[in-house]
């Protein structure tokens, strides 16, 4: 059994791994190669912590296990990060257990992947402006992943908290790009690609404020309840996800489709765009929207990468069970 811990994870999975190794569950996912199991998240009733598991097989990649964890509010206060989560990989051959990996930098790596892969087949060829929509520990890594999948030329952004909108200045000056805090109405009408990263429960963005031909990856909204965009938004858009079944239930279409504007049938999976069987988007002036809601399938994916970098570098803890 192999154990990857933390610390040593950012060193091996560089972008191009975690949006290679999304990219291609994506495709296994619709064609019916790679499934997820039910969530289970709950609320533990200590520590005010939420806690709980995201499963799934890759009968294609041939990645089976979880990744478990969640929120523990208090970890700030005591030096650590709130989300905690560990991977959990099986042989899908014998069910023995075939390596433990950190989940904490793979979530975010793979949170901004999946962004990245819905810019790259969703946004138009032409983009020039990134608006980002959340100034928070997944910010930096989505506005990476963002900037290579097109020519931008300026990153604008908004942010509930304006005081931590430096960090996406500092990010953006990563890749010598200038940034600008904006209005939302000035972020709707210049922006061509838009990321909307927060833990929000009330709508932010507004369909008014969006231009023609934007694409929309709305990656915040992973739970019963939360909101980025106006649901009159999502209607507008062409929508695309991850999962429906996740789109529908803790991901943004949750609201359209409550109100009555949208059904589970307007929600095509960005694997079949990947896969060549959806031409994504067919217009200029088309809105397309990802709903990312985030599955276990990615996790699984990135973790698998990062086993074997860790063997290949003779970096992995090797452990007798
Ligand atoms: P963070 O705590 O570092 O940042 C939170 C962000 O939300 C900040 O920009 C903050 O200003 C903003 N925010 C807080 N309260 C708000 C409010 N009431 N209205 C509007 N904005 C508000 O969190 P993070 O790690 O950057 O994660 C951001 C979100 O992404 C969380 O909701 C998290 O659950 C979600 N997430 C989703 C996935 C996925 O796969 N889809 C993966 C990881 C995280």
């Amino acid at each position: 059994m192999i154990i990857v811990p933390e610390k040593i994870i950012p060193e091996l999975i560089d972008r191009k791994t975690s949006f290679d190794a999304v990219e291609a569950v994506f495709g296994a996912m619709a064609r019916g190669d790679a499934y997820n199991f039910p969530v289970i998240r709950e609320d533990i009733g200590y520590a005010d912590a939420l806690y709980g598991f995201k499963s799934g097989f890759d009968k294609a990649g041939l990645a089976l296990g979880l990744k478990s964890g969640g929120y523990w509010p208090g970890n700030d206060a005591k030096g650590l990060t709130n989300h905690q989560s560990t991977v959990f990989l099986f042989n899908p051959d014998t069910g023995q257990l075939k390596a433990i990996v950190g989940g904490n930098y793979l979530t975010a790596v793979r949170t901004a992947a999946a962004s990245a892969v819905s810019i790259k087949h969703l946004a138009r060829q032409d983009s020039k402006v990134l608006g980002m929509i959340g100034a928070g520990h997944q910010s930096a890594f989505q506005m990476r992943a963002a900037l290579e999948q097109r020519s931008f030329e300026k990153v604008i952004g908004w942010n509930f908290h304006p005081e931590m909108l430096s960090r996406l200045a500092d990010t953006a000056e990563e890749f010598d790009l200038p940034f600008e805090a904006v209005d939302l109405d000035q972020l709707g009408a210049q922006a061509d690609v838009i990321i909307s990263i927060t833990s929000s429960f009330d709508p932010i963005l507004k369909d008014v404020q969006v231009k023609a031909g934007t694409h929309i990856a709305c990656m915040g909204t992973d739970t019963k309840g939360k909101q980025e965009v106006e649901a009159a938004l999502v209607a507008r858009a062409t929508v695309f996800t991850d999962e429906i079944a996740q789109a529908t239930t803790i991901g943004e279409c949750q609201h359209a489709i409550a109100e009555g504007l949208m059904a589970e049938g307007d929600i095509t999976v960005l694997g079949a765009v990947i896969n060549g069987e959806h031409q994504g988007r067919t217009s200029d002036d088309e809105v397309t929207l990802f709903d990312g809601t985030g599955v276990g399938l990615q996790d699984l994916a990135v973790a698998s990468a990062a086993v074997e970098l860790a063997v290949k570098a003779g970096i992995a803890i090797e452990v007798d069970l």
